[in-house]
């Protein structure tokens, strides 16, 4: 705990850390350190981690990148960070992240992005660690904290994995709590762990997991010993790789990952089979009609009164004067704008046309994956992302879809509700990280474990 505490303070460029607590991980570690002499340590005993600012945290600053919540000091703590606290792991602060989870590269986040420790071979230019769990992705990979935990609505725990070289698990929706998460989009978020390893991500996923009766949506059933599944035997497995994910324009490195995977697979005992996801090209858009309806219904609550930030009035404002000035300054431009285009699918003379359209593509998504389960397929082998990470600033506003592009490879994951890793895979020729993503059968997380250790 000492030392990544040191860690934090040297690496403060990185901008990772947005709330640190070094007393309460002091306090922690010599309470693990107590039970680990007695005998009684539980599976994450001492182990200091980082936590996305998205989780509420019990008398720490949660502000889910957002202005809106500045000075919001949780009276609880989330299910997922307090299964994480039973298990004995450290928290060392919060981590950055894009606005309330709005993005693929940090650069939504209030406090200004975080930045990732790796660089184009000789060139300086900051990369970014990707979004929106990019703190949580920086701080794993530039041994900030031995692991993080993050949230992946679209793929936020699986790009930044990527971009950064770490492992990152989105599990099956309804494995993890998602009470006391700040809520992005409902029927999407889940949480997940983003470690160095895939044991790692194994045992940190065993602590998370769990039935909620504080979600209605988490699902009663038993967490199994993750790790203890990890034999790296997946003879005979039939793994899928989908044609629809293969994209005009695709970068050579990108389809030679996606090839050397499949054949690093296949050394091991697996079968590839050519499969199809006829609906994959519907996904995108689908994605972002129903996350921004959701949210937009979600974000309603930050009106001013009822959390942290409020706008100063003039004389003579009333009530609607303080919502519209509290919510134009509280939430940036990525916010408002997933808030307008959240009113407008959902307005009356347009639900049909793009929200009603928009579920039913989900329900032809989730069919596809059924599908290729039900002949016989027992994960889906796919590039976790279109590319290594980018430059900082490269990817201007002006041009919202560009970064949207980024998710191409993960929002059909969250769309059917599956689990999805992204292992790291190996370097791009500038010396960048690159990772694969393996898509599992709902509920088998310890078999997508075992086929993503395969693979590492
Ligand atoms: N980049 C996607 C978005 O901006 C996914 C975000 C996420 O998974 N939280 O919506």
């Amino acid at each position: 705990t000492d030392a990544c505490l040191d860690a934090i303070e040297t690496a403060g460029a990185l901008n990772a850390f947005v709330h640190k607590t070094p007393d309460l991980a002091r306090d922690r570690a010599a309470a693990a350190d107590r039970r680990i002499k007695a005998g009684d340590a539980p599976a994450m005993c001492g182990l200091p981690i980082g936590i996305k600012d998205l989780f509420c945290t019990q008398g720490v600053p949660s502000q889910a990148g957002s202005r809106i919540l500045e000075g919001f000091l949780p009276e609880y703590e989330s299910t997922v960070s307090q299964k994480l606290i039973d298990a004995g792991a450290v928290m060392l602060g919060k981590l950055n992240m894009d606005e309330f989870a709005m993005g693929s590269s940090n650069e939504t986040s209030t406090y200004g992005n975080a930045v990732s420790p790796w660089r184009r071979g000789n060139d300086d230019a900051a990369l970014t660690p990707g979004g929106s769990s990019g703190g949580s992705a920086a701080a794993v990979a530039a041994d900030l904290c031995l692991a993080a935990t993050g949230t992946d609505t679209g793929g936020s725990i699986r790009q930044p994995a990527a971009f950064t070289g770490t492992v990152g698990i989105k599990p099956t929706y309804g494995r993890c709590s998602r009470w006391g998460i700040v809520a992005f989009a409902s029927s999407l978020d889940q949480a997940g762990p983003m470690t160095k390893s895939v044991r790692d991500a194994a045992i940190m996923l065993g602590a998370m997991a769990g039935h909620d009766p504080k979600d209605s949506t988490s699902a009663d059933l038993a967490v199994p010993d993750f790790e203890s599944m990890l034999t790296g035997d997946i003879k005979g497995k039939k793994i899928g790789i989908p044609k629809e994910y293969r994209m005009d324009g695709m970068p050579a490195e990108i389809e030679k990952l996606w090839a050397d995977g499949a054949d690093m697979l296949k050394g091991a005992g697996a079968e590839i089979v050519d499969i199809n996801l006829p609906h994959t090209k519907y996904a995108l858009p689908a994605y972002y009609v129903i996350a921004p309806a959701e949210a937009s219904s979600n974000l309603a609550r930050y009106d001013g009164v009822r959390y942290g930030h409020r706008a100063k009035l003039a004389r003579g404002d009333g009530i609607t004067e303080m919502y519209e000035k509290t919510r134009a300054e509280g939430f940036g431009h990525e916010v408002q704008r997933r808030v307008m285009i959240g009113t407008y699918v959902l307005s009356a003379g347009f639900y049909d046309a793009y929200y009603n359209r928009a579920r039913r593509v989900r329900t032809l998504i989730k069919k596809d994956f059924e599908d290729v389960f039900a002949q016989g397929i027992d994960a889906i082998l796919t590039p976790a992302t279109p590319s290594a990470a980018f430059g900082l600033g490269e990817m201007t506003e002006a041009d919202p879809v560009q970064m949207y592009l980024n998710d191409v490879f993960t929002v059909t994951v969250n769309l059917a509700g599956l689990p999805g890793i992204s292992v790291p895979a190996g370097l791009d020729k500038k010396g960048l990280p690159l990772g694969l993503q393996l898509i599992g059968r709902p509920w088998e997380e310890g078999d997508l474990l075992n086929t993503a250790y395969a693979l590492e």
